[in-house]
């Protein structure tokens, strides 16, 4: 192949549509000629050379049109960590009382002594973050399963609350939870209605599928007590757009047929929720649950997803679809390149029951603590960017240096599984499949779209309307 043009773009098409996608720019060109459409797949899909010239002329083209400063731009711009913490995540127990069969933390305890937080260590390390963040957006409230503990919850809360009203801090942050949903007390309830919490609920689908992987400690399925508890919060006055889901995606849903798509019309049918999050299960690559014998299946049910995705939009005027599709989609449309893959380290933190400090909770028990509360967080900080710079940024890993996708994809580093023995298999190969799945088909979606301005007009205004409703319900 020729000069190294190609590095830059990625071309994908279907039977219907071409289109050429410039990765540093995040601009992406509908091909409409017929010829131009032979060329570049010759040169990007089948890598013949036949049309080398016409190619490299073409692309030497756009790449002129291009500001091609825009990336370095916004990379020099962008305040690194800044002391400005987007979520802060605190574990407040490694207590749980499930036993799912998947379970990233060994049943809760990620491996070690099981404990509460108790009331003047949740004090102690919000004094710690208080003072060393100029700002902290969220609190996770994390687990184990964090409602075991919900007396520290309420003093969290009521700590923070007290601090904005001396003044101390000039916002109070948002509030949200993980949890099982199979432990409510009423008090629990209480404290999320008076802190307007954002309350996430693991749920992997319907009874039968969920009852096979997110059983008791007894070995009893909890999808009944999960459904008996969110009818509990939603007759107590939670707005049920308070309440989102979070669903463990296996090799169990393969085998017993159950798509993206499914999983969207059983979220909104069921519980009125129109974007689950849906996380592709994390796990060694022999487990009977590892999605890695499934990738040809996966990306047929991507194809779909997306496709539903669209189509719920133009002819719902809604979104119904999972997270992952519609922040790609977002992230297309205004631009928004991802240096790192995840904001683990980059702008969120995890905090133990002891003070210790993790860039993300998936890494509780590893040596990949970035320290804890009793160092100052100029070291935090340094600590982090080590982390990041080793783990977490596209620039310096090998497998990502030379994907199309560097730019703007992003996931869970969490579920990249073995990320200290860069070992792909466990769960990064199969998300990196899934992501660039995702792209092809929303940008053929978008650079379609693009070409009526009325459909172009209603994913505006679904999107934005979408996006209005979220800083409503979440501020
Ligand atoms: S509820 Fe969460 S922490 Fe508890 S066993 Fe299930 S996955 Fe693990
Ligand atoms: S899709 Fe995977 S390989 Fe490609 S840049 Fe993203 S993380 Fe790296």
């Amino acid at each position: 192949m020729g000069r190294d043009l190609y590095k830059d773009f990625h071309y994908i098409q279907n039977e219907k549509t071409g289109v050429l996608f410039h990765n540093k720019s995040l601009n992406y060109y509908r091909v409409f000629d017929e010829n131009i459409k032979k060329y570049f797949k010759s040169y990007f899909i089948d890598h013949e050379t036949r049309f080398y010239k016409e190619v490299e002329s073409i692309l030497d083209t756009v790449t002129n049109e291009i500001n091609n400063s825009y990336l370095d731009n916004y990379f020099s711009q962008e305040s690194y960590n800044g002391y400005i913490l987007e979520k802060l995540v605190i574990i407040v127990t490694n207590n749980c009382n499930c036993r799912c069969k998947y379970c990233y933390a060994n049943g809760g305890s990620y491996g070690l002594d099981v404990n509460n937080m108790k009331r003047d260590e949740a004090k102690n390390i919000i004094d710690y973050f208080v003072k060393n963040f100029r700002v902290i957006y969220n609190i996770q409230i994390f687990g184990g399963e964090p409602m075991l503990n919900y007396d520290v919850i309420k003093v969290i809360c009521e700590y923070f609350e007290n601090l904005r009203n001396n003044n101390i801090i000039d916002y109070m942050p948002q509030f949200g939870i993980v949890t099982n949903g199979t432990y409510l007390p009423s008090e629990a309830i209480d404290i999320m209605k008076k802190f307007r919490f954002n309350i996430t609920i693991s749920l992997d689908g319907d009874k039968i599928i969920h009852d096979s992987l997110r059983i008791k400690k007894t070995g009893e399925g909890t999808f009944n007590y999960i459904k008996t508890n969110y009818i509990k919060m939603i007759e107590s006055g939670i707005n049920k757009e308070k309440i989102s889901f979070e669903c463990t995606y296996t090799h169990k849903h393969i085998e017993n047929n159950i798509s993206f798509v499914d999983l969207f019309k059983f979220f909104r049918n069921e519980f009125d929720c129109l974007i689950t999050h849906i996380t592709p299960v994390c796990i060694e690559k022999n487990n009977f649950l590892s999605l890695n014998k499934d990738k040809e299946i996966i990306k047929k049910y991507i194809k779909e997803a997306v496709e539903y995705t669209f189509d719920t939009i133009l002819k719902e005027r809604i979104i119904n679809s999972c997270a992952i599709i519609t922040e790609v989609i977002q992230r297309l449309i205004r631009k928004i390149p991802m240096q790192y893959i995840c904001p683990a380290g980059v702008n969120n933190l995890t905090v133990t029951q002891d003070g210790t400090i993790y860039p993300c909770f998936m890494f509780i028990g590893t040596d990949l603590s970035v320290g804890n509360i009793n160092i100052s967080s100029d070291e935090i900080m340094s600590n982090t960017k080590m982390f990041n710079l080793k783990f977490n940024a596209k620039f310096l890993d090998d497998s990502c240096k030379t994907c199309w996708a560097k730019y703007i994809c992003s996931f869970c580093l969490g579920s990249f599984g073995d990320i200290k023995n860069k070992d792909r298999s466990y769960g990064a190969e199969i998300m990196c499949i899934m992501m660039k799945e995702i792209l092809e088909n929303v940008l053929l979606k978008l650079a379609e779209l693009k070409a009526s301005e009325e459909n172009w007009q209603i994913l505006h205004k679904v999107l934005f309307y979408q996006d209005e409703q979220n800083r409503k319900t979440y501020s």
